[in-house]
């Protein structure tokens, strides 16, 4: 058995992925990985942990027990949270501090598994109160960021001082202070309680709270990699402390190749059933190179019903391509007797079907896969940061469409910064719609206008640029052999 390693990631789903290709990556390095989670994710984790063990990685999933009524996820939509209180997901993720305080104090006694007591803890930046429980034991605590430090550089500004105090541009955009480079924000990259926010404000005190907590860690990872946002890096280490960007994290197959051998490329968990994934990578061999836009609002948002009428309707317009991953919408109930595409406007499946236009896909979507097939030759993405770094690694230009929070400030990374996407414009004043003229001009310009073409260049550049990241030698791969090492040098228990 290798030095063993405990890993705790929020209990958000899109954290899962990015904690268990960390854990796949210090298991090959000989470590053994505990992954402590909670019967929320038990059943999406169990299958990979077991395909892990068999395949000889050195992974065992337990079990922290918390009540079962802690948090009903599924239930948590991004788009209807109440920002002035504390989302539920941060609160149910403050509230695990207990259980876990409970759990180590067991696991170091032996009594959940005959495992030693491990070197260090990898918890979730989201979960401050790691930094006060893993010194109680004596155990050091590793915070990793799975967002990337534009985004957080942002966040942690505009959230720590509030808009309310920003300086403001004579147009009224936010002038956000003390980064390399000036930020301006319009009104719509923020929350919509956002501006008027007070020191009462749920989320601010807790992002004050989370913040001092992870500053007290040993050390800090981030899934990022230099080339992409560097001095945005070197400006939050400068604010947080020593940090080492160690991504992107993916499965290193994501790397080698761009063609068929794309169905090879399999996610670190799989948070839901793909039914359609199949057919879908079938109908993709079918397409022209670099003619489908992909289109995906990541694992647990859905957009309005209004709006899904508008994007089936400019998407049909602009006579693009395309592969849409559809859910219900975020305004209609739950219902086991309706199907997402009961939503389109009505004849618009069929007619897609029979134009061989578009190909919608109802359950998980083997996303990984599709944005490295030849025929994807762009996204159309809510700008979650697996997100960006996935399309990153492929290669692949956006239509930054964020929903809500840092989706908005990576959206800015990607538009503004890097060059890399073209913005759908979201207008405030109907309630965030995008218009189906504006889906037209906008799936337009990325996939058939010279101004796609230039994104799409940069974006190849960065694909290279992240390959050589990971690569031996590059920044992250250097990065992650320190990072090994310092643990291996830690003290046994
Ligand atoms: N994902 C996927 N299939 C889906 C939806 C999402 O494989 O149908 C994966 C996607 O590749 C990414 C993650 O789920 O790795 C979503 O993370 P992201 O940060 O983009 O967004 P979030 O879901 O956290 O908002």
């Amino acid at each position: 058995m290798g030095a063993h390693v405990m890993m705790l990631s929020s209990l958000g789903h899109g954290h899962l992925i990015p904690f268990m290709q960390l854990a796949k990556k210090l298991v090959a390095r000989g470590l053994t990985i505990s992954f402590v989670t909670t019967f929320h994710h038990i059943p999406s984790l169990r299958s990979k942990a077991e395909a892990a063990r068999e395949a000889g990685l050195d992974i065992h999933l337990l079990e922290m027990e918390i009540p079962h009524d802690h948090l009903t996820l599924g239930k948590v939509n991004s788009n209807s949270v109440q920002w002035h209180k504390l989302p539920p997901l941060l609160d149910a993720d403050e509230r695990l501090e207990p259980h876990f305080d409970r759990f180590l104090g067991r696991f170091l006694a032996r009594e959940i598994s005959p495992l030693p007591a491990p070197l260090c803890l990898i918890a979730d930046f989201l979960l401050g109160w790691a930094s006060a429980v893993a010194k109680k034991y004596g155990v050091p605590r590793v915070s990793f960021e799975t967002s990337g430090c534009f985004a957080e550089s942002v966040h942690q500004i505009v959230w720590e001082i509030l808009p309310r105090n920003l300086p403001r541009t004579a147009s009224g955009l936010y002038l956000v202070p003390g980064l390399p480079r000036e930020v301006r924000l319009t009104r719509l990259q923020l929350l919509p309680e956002l501006p008027e926010a007070t020191p009462e404000n749920g989320t601010h005190q807790y992002w004050l709270r989370v913040r001092p907590a992870n500053r007290q860690s040993w050390r800090t990872i981030v899934n990022t990699f230099y080339e992409l946002e560097g001095e945005f890096v070197d400006h939050y280490e400068s604010v947080n402390g020593t940090l080492r960007t160690i991504g992107p994290l993916l499965p290193p197959e994501a790397f080698e190749y761009r063609d068929v051998q794309c169905k090879k490329i399999a996610p670190a968990v799989e948070l839901g059933i793909s039914t359609d994934g199949d057919k879908c990578m079938q109908w993709l061999d079918a397409q022209a190179e670099e003619c489908v836009l992909y289109i995906s609002f990541g694992s647990e948002n859905s957009i309005s019903t209004a709006q899904v009428e508008e994007l089936a309707l400019g998407l049909e317009a602009s006579g693009v391509k395309f592969v849409w991953v559809l859910r219900t919408p975020s305004d209609a109930a739950q219902n086991s007797l309706t199907s997402p595409l009961d939503f389109l406007p009505v004849g618009l499946h069929g007619r897609m079907a029979a134009k061989d236009q578009g190909f919608f896909v109802l359950g998980w979507a083997p996303q990984l896969g599709i944005l490295a097939h030849p025929a994807t030759g762009g996204f159309i993405s809510h700008c979650g940061w697996n997100a960006v770094l996935e399309s990153t690694a492929m290669g692949v230009p956006l239509i930054a469409w964020p929903l809500y929070a840092e989706q908005h400030f990576n959206s800015k990374l990607v538009v503004d910064e890097i060059g890399v996407a073209v913005e759908a414009p979201q207008r405030i004043e109907q309630d965030w719609l995008v218009t189906r003229d504006d889906v037209k001009r906008i799936v337009r310009t990325l996939m058939i206008k010279e101004k796609g073409k230039e994104l799409r260049k940069r974006m190849k550049e960065l694909k290279a640029a992240a390959k050589t990241a990971v690569g031996e030698g590059g920044s992250s791969y250097k990065n992650f052999d320190l990072f090994v090492s310092e643990i291996m040098a830690l003290p046994k228990a």
